[in-house]
């Protein structure tokens, strides 16, 4: 597709998105089954959850705008979640994994408060009052998910991975 338009463009980053919030959704669970923090399991799941609600929205804009969705991939969230995967399979001791966990995840969620953002200032200049009130909902999820991940960190995990490892 030929982008003439900031429209066309606007649709373009939300099929970007769409492909980012879908290969976040396989992801996630892994992420929570790697983990040996119980509030760390619980923060991604939750987030799972979330995030199915997110690509929902998303195909209620497409909807509204009469596009579809596509089949584009976002290659920043390939990388970025084949990094976090990679993480897991080198089997770091358990704290230490848990505060890598986080790390990525991070990364991730900046990704996504990047992404809304930018639809968001579109959609404004663009009239797309709808659009708008759904990416801002998401926006927001992704903002306390961020802030949720950073409390965990700074509440006893990242401290945790600095201790040596436990003799079991
Ligand atoms: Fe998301
Ligand atoms: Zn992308
Ligand atoms: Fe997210």
């Amino acid at each position: 597709m030929k982008l003439e338009s900031l429209e066309d463009l606007f649709v373009h980053h939300l099929q970007d998105i769409y492909s980012a919030e879908k290969q976040i959704t396989r992801e996630l669970p892994k992420m929570a089954k790697a983990t040996s923090s119980p509030d760390l399991e619980k923060a991604f799941t939750k987030h799972l959850k979330e995030t199915e609600n997110q690509i929902k929205r998303l195909e209620k804009v497409f909807k509204q705008l009469d596009r579809s969705p596509g089949r584009k991939k976002c290659k920043g969230m390939e990388g970025l979640l084949e990094e976090g995967a990679s993480l897991i399979e080198e089997e770091p001791e358990e704290n230490v994994l848990d505060a890598g966990l986080i790390s990525s995840a991070q990364r991730v969620e900046h990704y996504e408060i990047s992404a809304y953002g930018t639809a968001i200032a579109w959609a404004e200049l663009l009239g797309y009052d709808v659009a708008i009130g759904l990416l801002e909902q998401s926006l927001e999820e992704e903002s306390a998910a961020n802030e949720k991940l950073n409390a965990l960190a700074e509440g006893g995990i990242n401290q945790e991975a600095l201790e040596p490892a436990s003799v079991e």
